[in-house]
Parts: C-alpha cells; structure tokens; sequence
C-alpha cells in the first residue's frame, strides 16, 4: 500500500519515517523546492514541558506538551540514531513574570507546583525521556539578589528555574532531511502544490500540470493550508481559527560579553531568549515579531524573513523590548550582530481573538492532534513539541488499518 502524505514539515516527515518504518511506501509532496523548509525551521525549537500554559488552569494543555515532550527526543533516538543526550540543546529556560502579567506570582507558582507533580509522575517510567534531563526535579523559584542581577525588577515580578530545553531547529531538519531523501520506502515530490484531497485521492499542480492519484491513505500535514484542504475533503473547522505570522531573530552572542539566560516571560504578549551552550541566540519579542493576522480559510503565502528596513526595525525593536527586561540585552542593543538572520512563519491556533485578551484560546493548545475519517488522516501537531508523537500515532493507526 502506498500512503500520500501532504507537507514535508516537521509533522509531514515525521509521519512520512514513521510510516516507512512500518513497512509502509510514502509520496511526500510538498509545494516549496526542499523538504523542512518552512515553519519547521523558522520556530525557536522549545520543547515545551507545558510550563507556558499558565492560563489553562483545567492542565489539559500541560498534559498534551508532555506527553509530546517525553516523545520527542526518543522518536530521534529510534528513527535517527540519535542519542538524545547528546542533541544540542539551550540552556534550560528560567519562566520570567512580568509585572504586567496576565497571572499573578502566586497563580503561576501554584501553577508550577501543580506542573511539577504532573511531570513527577509522567516521567516516571522514563526519567530521562526529556533530552536525559531530570524533569522531576523541584521548581525552584530564584532569591531577589538573583532577580535583579539578572533582571530588572521594575519589570520583573519574579523568576523560577525550569528544566525546559529548545533543540535547533535547523540542525534537527538536517539530521531528518537526510534521512527522509535517502530512504527506500519514501517518494518526495517537491514543487508539487496539493489542491485537493479525499480519503481516496490527492489533487496537485506541479509545473502547470493537474493531477489527481489514487493512494491507501492520505495524511494531511500542511500547516498553514491544513483547513483548505480539509475543507476540499468535506471537513469543517466547525470553529474559529487565527493564523498570526511571528518572526525571531538569531545571531552569535558576542565573544567577551556575559551570556544571557534562556528566558522566557509570561503571561501576555511578551518574549523569549534563547540561549545555546555555542553562542547561538535566539530573541522575539510579540510586539516586533507578530506582524500579520488572518482568519481566511487560506492565509496569504507570507515571505520566511521580512526585507530591508521592515527586517531592521525588527530587529531593533525586539532587542530594546527585550533589553529593557534582561540586564544581558543591553550592550548588544544597536550594536552590529554577528551570523544575523531573522526567520518567520505562521502559527495555526483555535481562537478568534490575540494572545492579549486572557480568555483567548491561543493560550491553550490541547485540542489538536489526529483526526481520522476512513483512509484520510488530517494532523493539528499545535506545536513542533507534537510533531514526533502524532506522527506515531498516525502511522500506528494506518498501519493497523485503522481510522475512526
Ligand atoms: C516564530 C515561531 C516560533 C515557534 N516556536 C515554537 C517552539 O518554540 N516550540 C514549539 O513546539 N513550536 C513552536 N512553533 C510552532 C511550530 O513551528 C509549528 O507548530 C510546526 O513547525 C508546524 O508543523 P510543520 O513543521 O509540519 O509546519 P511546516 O514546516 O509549515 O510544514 C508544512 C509544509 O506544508 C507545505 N505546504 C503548505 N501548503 C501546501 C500545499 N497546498 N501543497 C503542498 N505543500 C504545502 C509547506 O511548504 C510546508 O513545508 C513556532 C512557530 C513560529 C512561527
């Protein structure tokens, strides 16, 4: 049997090895020219443990990232080779709260406390699943002497150390990238835009050229036009959903001055800093980085990287807005920034409103992941954290013959 999965994403690849894996024959289409060359590389490749979701206070969002969060390095480990404490990974992410915050000290700790016995218990058969880290380990929240040599604390209300890791994106779709185009089992077809698809057929153009062909299956990994092409199979949202298009700008720390923590600020329309063990840097800042919106069926095809002043702007407002808050920032700011590179794409979410209205559904992500009817599988991964886990349980479910 031969399975057509559509994307080659971080979600369509990792469904497409999963699969092969299986025993099963795979055509991957994908409309741009190289497979993982969309948001699959331009996100900031946060493993997320669950610790963001603060707003969800029901911990369905923290108990959907965890799960994906403990299968993601040993999906690496199984289908790569790769050791999964020896991937590359940032130092651990301390959760800033901003004075502004959507939450207060006291919920986000009683949040974390909460966080903590979950982990406790969902690492329990694998403590060292998360990239051969102890997620298990107590919360510690930091002493105010920390804070404000760190931080500054006209903004920042407090700081707890978490054992959250980003891996590189980049280096992470190499490693999958080569894999994919060498196997046997896998077909991709680049330059192929799916128009259409049902749970018996896939319709593309590829160099002017209509088609439509008959496969097994069909899974639907396509991000940002995973609605309009569910629509096209008679599928409904049935639901409100937004796409925002958020940038981050990375570049190589300068040699000589003192790092920056990795640090990510909560709850509201804040940022993160990402730092590597190499260097590597990555900042966003939502006021700089989020710069479009749309609630069409299709968004529009928005550039990967912002041109000329519009990327320069981007990069000078998310470093002031960053550096106002982590004392590190502030040497850099304005100053030229060496390997610099600014990378976007969009983010799919539920939800109608932004991330500034607390009650919006973009500050939970729960309700995504496989949804089956006969042969055509249509995948939410939410987040990068997802892709590996989903990408299992698609290709378990073809492989048994199986939708629902
Ligand atoms: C700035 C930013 C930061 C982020 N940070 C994180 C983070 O730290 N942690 C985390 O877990 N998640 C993060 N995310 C979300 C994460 O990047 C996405 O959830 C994930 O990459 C989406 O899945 P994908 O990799 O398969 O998507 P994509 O890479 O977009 O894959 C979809 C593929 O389908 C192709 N395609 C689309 N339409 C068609 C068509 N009609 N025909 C053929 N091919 C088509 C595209 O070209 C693309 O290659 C971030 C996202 C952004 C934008």
């Amino acid at each position: 049997m031969t399975v057509a999965v559509l994307g080659a994403g971080l979600q369509g690849c990792c469904t497409a090895l999963a699969l092969a894996e299986r025993g099963i024959d795979v055509v991957l289409f994908e409309r741009a020219g190289a497979v993982l060359s969309r948001t699959a590389i331009a996100n900031e490749g946060k493993i997320h443990l669950g610790w963001m979701y603060a707003a969800d206070p029901s911990l369905a969002t923290a108990r959907t990232m965890m799960r994906g969060a403990l299968a993601f390095a040993p999906f690496l480990e199984r289908y790569l080779g790769i050791e999964a404490a020896r991937l590359p990974t940032s130092f651990p992410a301390a959760y800033v709260v901003h004075r502004d915050s959507q939450h207060s000290v006291a919920e986000v700790g009683g949040y974390f406390a909460a966080m903590h016995d979950l982990l406790r218990t969902a690492s329990a058969a694998r403590p060292h699943a998360y990239f051969g880290r102890d997620v298990a380990a107590p919360v510690r929240r930091w002493s105010d002497a920390e804070l404000d040599a760190a931080f500054d604390p006209r903004h920042v209300a407090a700081v707890f150390d978490t054992p959250e890791v980003a891996i590189d994106p980049v280096d992470l779709a190499r490693r999958l990238g080569a894999v994919i185009a060498t196997h046997p089992r896998i077909e991709i077809r680049l330059g192929h835009e799916v128009t259409a698809a049902d749970d018996g057929s896939v319709a593309t153009v590829a160099e002017g050229r209509t088609r439509r062909e008959p496969f097994a299956a069909i899974v639907n990994a396509l991000w940002e036009s995973r609605l309009a092409i569910d629509a096209t199979a008679g599928i409904g949202a049935g639901r409100p959903w937004l796409y925002r298009l958020k940038y981050g700008v990375g570049f190589k720390w300068p040699a000589g001055l003192p790092r920056p923590p990795s640090a990510t600020i909560v709850s509201g329309p804040f940022g993160e800093v990402v730092s590597y063990p190499d260097a590597t840097t990555y900042l966003t800042w939502y006021p700089s980085c989020v710069t479009e919106m749309s609630s069409e069926m299709q968004p529009p095809y928005w550039p990967a990287s912002p041109e000329g002043a519009a990327g320069r702007s981007m990069v000078a407002g998310t470093v002031d807005g960053l550096a106002a808050i982590v004392r590190a920032l502030a040497p850099i700011r304005g100053a030229e920034l060496d390997g610099l590179w600014i990378k976007g794409g969009p983010i799919v979410a539920w939800g109608n409103t932004d991330i500034d209205d607390p009650r919006s559904e973009l500050h939970n992500r729960y309700d995504i992941g496989v949804h089956s009817q006969g042969g055509y599988h249509s995948i939410d991964p939410g987040k990068l954290t997802m892709a590996p886990l989903f990408a299992e349980v698609c290709a378990s479910r073809i492989a048994q013959g199986g939708g629902q």
